[in-house]
Formats: C-alpha cells, structure tokens, sequence
C-alpha cells in the first residue's frame, strides 16, 4: 500500500452477470501495492449480493450520479491478472460480442473466480478425527471412507481419496459431522531439472519430418502460421515433440490443444515420456484447485509445457513460445453454447499478437485452414508418407443398394470380416449412431416412436431396453404395441452400434466383440481398458463411433468397415459433406498402421456420388478442392463470414415475433448504412423444437469481417433493449459451426 499512488476517482468494473454492459464504483481506502489498474479483481456489492470482478478501465466520469455510486469493498490482487490472458478476454468479448464478464468468468479458473489469491497453491489434506460416528450407520461409504482415513493418521490427499472410488460430497458429508479435518498445503514448487530437458532420446527423423520441421524453424521467433498437412501416422507428433523441444531450450513455453477425445493418457505419456519437465495437463478430471495450480504453473513459468482442450486457450503463459493445434478441424474447438468462441481461431490471435509460431496439425485440414494455407498466408507443410512407410488404405466403395443386411452389413462385408479375422487380425466396424436401432416403427401403420419434447424420433436402446432422445436424454419404456393402432408389429428401424454388436457377436461366436460409444463407456476407466484389450492384439471385433475415429493407435486393424457413408451427402448443412469427408478419413486412418496393409470397405447407397467417388479415387485435398470452389461460388465460408442470431422461447408465437422485428430493425438499419452485408431470415432452425422450446435464426453475412462486425454490434444493442428480450433467449454466434 502507498500513500504517493495516484487514486483514481472511478474503477469501471466487468462482473459475472449476463449484461452486456459493466458497472461503475468508487475505489475503496485501501490501495492495491501496484496501485488501482486495468485487470485487478475487486469484490463488489451488487445488489444484495457480493461479485468478483475484474477492473477494465479507470474513468474520469460516470453516467451514475455520484450519489449512487458504491465503493468496492476490497482489492483480491496486488498485482492485475497476466496481461496476455486479459488481452485475449477483451478481444474474444469484442469478437464474439459476448459480454466481457462472462467472458471473464469462462476464461478464469472457479478457484479465481471465487476469489482465491493468485498465488496460491494448495493442496487438501484429509485426517480423521475421533468422535461419534453412530450418524454414520446410515452412510456406509462414509464410514468406509473414515475407516481408509484412520489407517493413515497424516491424512491423505484430495487425489489419493478420490483415487480409491470415493467422492468429494463424502468427504464433505464427514467434514460436516466433525469426523475429519481438512489441512490446506502448499504444493511443493515442481524443480526444473538440471541438464537435459529431455528424459528419452527423439525419434531420427524422416528425410518428409526433417523438412518440415527445419521450415517450421525458420519463423520460430515471429508469428508464423503453419498447416502440418500429414496423412494419419506421418509422425506429425513427433513434429510437434522436436519443434517444442526446440522452443523449451530458448526458454519458451508450449500450449498444446487437443481435441476433447485426445486428451489421453496415452497422449499425456508420450510428451511425458519425452520431457523430463513438467508437463501440465488441463482436463476435465482435475479438481478447482488443482486447476489453479495448473494456471499458476502456466503463469509463472514453472510448467514449460501446457496440453489441454478447448478452454486452454485462455491459459496464461509467461513465455510463449509456439502454439500446437492437434487436429485442428475437430469440432470440440467449437463451443456450442454461450461463449460461442473456436480455440482455433483463438490460437492465431493470440499466436499474431504474441508474435510467436503456431502449427495446425491435421490429416483432413478444415476448408477454413486449406483456404488459408492455399493463399500464402499460411505456410502448406505436407507429411505424405507414414513413419512406418506404408501407404494409407484406400476407401473402397460397396453397393448397399438392394442387397439384404444383417445389423447393418452386407454379405461382402461380413465375408471380409471372417477373412480378416481367420488371418488372425483385428476389425473396425464404424457406425455413427449409438443404440440399438436409430427408431422403433410400427409395421402395420406406419408409426414411428418420435420425442414428445423435440422434433426428432427416439433411439431404440436395449442395454437397458427403452426409447431415449438422443436430444433431450428423455426416456421411456417400449410400448408394448403400437399407440396409434394397437398392433403388436413394432420393430427397430436402422442398426445402431448395440444391434450390430448383437450380430457380429451371433455371427462370430468364438471372437471377442468390444462396443465402444458414449453408453459402453460411460464408466470412467472402460475405454483406456477396452483400449488396452485391443493392443493385446488378440484377433478382436470393435464397433465403435467416432469416438474410435481420432488419434488412437490400432495398430492390429486391417480391415475398417463403414456401415453407412450416406449421412453427410445430401444433409442441409453446409459443413455436413466437410466433415463427413473428414470422419471417413479418419476412420480410414485406423487400418493398417503397423506392418499390415489395410482395407476399408465403406457401404454407400450412393457409390456413383460425385464427391464421395472423389474422396476414394483422389483423396481428401481433391475433394477439399472441389468443396472450396462450391462454397466460393455459393458466397460460403471462408468466402464469406456469417454470424447467425439464435433466437429461442417456450412458446412458438414469441419466438417467431421477437425474430421477424429483429430482422425487419436490422434490415431498415442496413439500408440507412453504407454496407453490403445481408440478412437472410429469419427462419426456423433444422431442429425447431428442442425440449420442448423452439428455434429460430436470422443469418447476417458479409465478404467483409469488420462490416458484420458492425451490423452484429448493432444487432445485440438492439435485442439487448427489446423488452422481449425478457422472454425470448437471443444469442449471437459469430462463424457458426452449423446452421
Ligand atoms: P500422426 O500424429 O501423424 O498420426 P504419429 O506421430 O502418431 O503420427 O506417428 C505414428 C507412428 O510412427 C508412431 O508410432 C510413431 O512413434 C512413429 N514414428 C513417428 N515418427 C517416426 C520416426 N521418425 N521414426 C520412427 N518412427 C516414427
Ligand atoms: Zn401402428
Ligand atoms: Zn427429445
């Protein structure tokens, strides 16, 4: 505290609420060490309540009157927040419109936002105490819980607790009753090793990786956008490895974001096979405490290397040195709700104002990223070759049409399936819908079993056997006939992963069939185990969705089947067909990664489609191509920026009213303006009625990014102010993932 600080009149606060404005208060007596600026948290009073915000700027006036304005009650920080986490707030607040508290809130660890200093980091030690344990009795995992605890008279960590099966609700049910204490410890500061960096030697690299990496080094200190364009098993990870090797011995830190499926262990343990520094991950798992620690990591230094999904963009680093962007066209990027920002797009903001390098990885680069890297703006680095040197299996297309299935497959298949497995491999068999069949139908009218709540029917499950919306989690038991005619004829439509489990296992009793989809492996261990059983190598069958299409070695598959590459050909999606392409690939990427060529059969009702014979004839940058040149003419992105408007209400009537006078104001606005942006809508969205609300959405596009950037500025000012605004929920996503 200072004396000799120069004390503004007015803090101008961003706070966690959802307006879109922030809010003015008089600084309190007592004077932060470094003195009242931009990024400090306060504690203010708003309302009846307390809020944690962050200071953004310290105004000469206000529009409040004097009188009115509070004080803030206390300054949290002696120091403002990192500067480059607070750039990257502003600017995603701005580009995306969201309201920078929000904004603030999403991009802070919980620990920080509820106030808990900076610097802190600690650790939770339990230790039991003596008391009455008769209110136990009715809680035996408690008491089993303090049983564990009393064998270990220093306690034990929150990890080593949750690590046997225990939960943090049954530590806090123990706290409650006074039979345990909770200590909090400083974690011990992780020491940087002495030496050499790396703990095993790297891989020599291929005369393809030496190429790229040796271009990627050119730019390792300015900002310098790369597209690691390399085929599944090119050894674009070894790549990333090298390069941050590179960046580690100039004193450098690396973010590394990967989808949310890859964040493995086996993923963890090759950067931490490799390095001998720390390696911070971010995920889900980790407690709000353990999460501040990782920032804290982050922030100061002492992580070098930090690997994390989508919201680890907003992790703050000392040193930036590279940004790594592991299969960058993953739709995990992209929040789909609120906060409505792609990490990816992120990264090369923050990669260009911070000045450094950053690589986009893919074997299936997003036409956004192609586009870029076809320009010159990015620089085009393509890994043609596998490390193991063995081509990539071609797509081989097979007629569904007019032939008889079995859960899904074709008597081809099923004969490729038995070849395969008498020759002593493994098979994939790829099927994007989980469940036992994607509805129920009734064969004597025609009733099908729809969701009372959405406009989408419901999967038929038989693990445990009910009608579940995929959409809404609504469950409900199988009629026993039909509710519009009271036949008893109903049956599955479709084959979803359960059915064609069922079958393969009657169709080859002697082989294991492992399932992998959300339902089998809902338990948190059960992928890394079943995972574990494939490597074994043993010949196997998995059916899986596409949680099975990204980045896991399966190097004992030689033969991938794709019961049904139809879904994205003709969807109204404009994306659908991209992303189809890229899942296709993907999937294909599995077969044959060791020293077994491989095989991929993908069943079509369309084997004569022009873009589906193009990515087996010619390959995903011919079709990429092709789908570029449409979408140029067609006025789509990357030629053209969208934001689209989401309107959503319980009632169909407010909705509708709300979206049809947003668009007529937009429209009369642009037409006083000197713009050529265009509005299109409103109408409604694919999917109108969700859980029981309904959807609308008005599209503003534009060749121009700062033309719509305005229009959608004025946009949300004018939704903001709309009294319906009260009872139609209005957002704004800007660069829409899907329409
Ligand atoms: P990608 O990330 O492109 O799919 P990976 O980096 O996972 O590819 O590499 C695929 C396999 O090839 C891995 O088993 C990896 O250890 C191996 N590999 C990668 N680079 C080399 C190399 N230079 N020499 C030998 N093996 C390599
Ligand atoms: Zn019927
Ligand atoms: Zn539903």
């Amino acid at each position: 505290m200072s004396s000799t600080d120069h004390t503004p009149r007015l803090l101008r606060v961003a706070l966690p609420t959802p307006l879109r404005r922030l809010f003015d208060y008089r600084p309190c007596r007592e004077v932060p060490a470094c003195g009242w600026r931009p990024g400090l948290r306060v504690k203010v009073p708003f309302g009846r309540r307390q809020l944690i915000g962050v200071v953004v700027e310290c105004p000469e006036r206000s529009d409040v009157p004097d009188a009115q304005l509070k004080s803030v009650l206390a300054c949290l920080d002696d120091a403002p927040l990192p500067d480059d986490w607070w750039w990257l707030c502003r600017f995603t607040a701005r580009y995306y419109q969201h309201p920078l508290g929000d904004t603030i809130a999403q991009a802070l660890p919980v620990a920080l936002r509820q106030g808990r200093p900076l610097q802190a980091r600690h650790q939770e030690r339990w230790i039991a105490r003596d008391g009455d344990t008769s209110p136990l009795e009715r809680a035996p995992r408690q008491a089993e819980l303090l049983a564990m605890l009393r064998q270990h008279p220093r306690g034990l960590m929150t990890r080593a607790i949750t690590a046997q099966g225990f939960t943090r609700a049954q530590l806090e049910g123990l706290l409650a009753k006074h039979l345990v204490e909770c200590h909090e410890e400083r974690l011990t500061a992780t020491e940087e090793a002495s030496g050499s960096r790396l703990a095993e030697p790297s891989l020599p690299l291929t005369r393809e990786q030496a190429g790229v990496l040796a271009e990627i080094h050119e730019g390792l200190e300015r900002y310098h956008p790369c597209l690691l364009h390399g085929v599944t098993g090119s050894g674009k990870t070894e790549v990333y490895l090298q390069l941050i090797e590179a960046v580690l011995a100039r004193g450098r830190q690396a973010l590394v974001l990967v989808p949310e499926i890859g964040l493995t262990p086996q993923t963890l343990t090759r950067f931490r096979q490799r390095f001998r520094v720390p390696v911070v991950a971010l995920h889900s798992g980790l407690t709000d405490l353990e999460r501040l620690d990782a920032w804290d990591a982050a922030r100061t230094g002492r992580a070098p290397i930090v690997i994390g999904t989508r919201s680890a963009v907003f992790t703050p680093l000392a040193a930036a040195g590279v940004i790594v962007i592991d299969e960058e066209h993953d739709g995990s990027f992209k929040q789909q709700e609120s906060l409505r920002y792609h990490a990816r797009d992120l990264a090369i903001a923050r990669a260009h104002r911070e000045n450094i390098p950053i690589v986009l990885g893919s074997a299936t680069p997003a036409l956004e990223t192609l586009a870029q890297a076809r320009s010159g703006r990015y620089r085009h680095l393509r890994l043609t070759q596998r490390a193991n040197r063995h081509a990539p299996a071609r797509l081989e297309l097979t007629d569904l049409r007019g032939r008889h299935r079995q859960g899904g497959l074709i008597a081809p298949a099923i004969e490729a399936i038995r070849q395969t497995l008498n020759a002593g491999n493994q098979v994939l068999v790829f099927i994007n819908r989980r469940g036992f069949a994607p509805t129920l139908a009734c064969h004597a009218c025609g009733w099908l079993a729809e969701c009372p709540h959405c406009d989408a029917r419901m999967t038929l499950h038989r693990q445990p056997q009910e009608l579940v919306c995929h959409h809404c989690d609504f469950h409900r038991p199988l009629p026993d006939a039909c509710p519009e005619c009271d036949s008893g004829d109903l049956r599955p439509l479709g084959s979803g992963t359960e059915r064609t489990e069922e079958t393969l296992a009657a169709l080859f009793p002697e082989t294991p069939v492992h399932r992998i989809d959300r339902d089998s492996t809902r338990r948190k261990q059960a992928f890394e185990d079943i995972l574990r059983e494939i490597r074994r190598g043993e010949p196997s069958l998995l059916v899986g969705t596409q949680m099975l299409a990204k980045g896991h070695h399966l190097p004992h598959v030689t033969l991938v089947v794709v019961v049904n590459a139809d879904a994205g050909l003709y969807a109204s999606d404009f994306r659908a067909l991209e992303h189809s392409a890229q899942l296709l690939v993907q999937v294909a990427g599995r077969a044959g990664r060791a020293e077994h060529p491989g095989r991929v059969l993908v069943q079509t009702l369309h084997p004569e489609d022009p873009n589906l014979r193009l990515l087996a004839d010619s390959g995903y940058e011919a079709l990429a191509g092709q789908l570029l040149e449409e979408r140029r003419l067609a006025g789509l992105p990357p030629y053209r920026h969208l934001a689209l408007a989401r309107f959503e209400a319980a009632r169909e009537g407010h909705v509708a009213e709300f979206a049809t006078a947003a668009a007529e104001a937009l429209r009369e606005w642009l037409s006083t303006q000197d713009t050529s942006v265009t509005c299109l809508g409103p109408v409604p969205a694919p999917m109108e009625r969700r859980q029981n609300r309904y959807h609308m959405q008005l599209m503003l596009s534009d060749t121009r990014r700062s033309a719509l950037h305005r229009a959608c500025a004025w946009l949300v000012q004018w939704l903001d102010n709309h009294p319906d605004s009260r009872r139609v929920r209005a957002s704004l996503d800007v660069d829409p993932q899907t329409l």
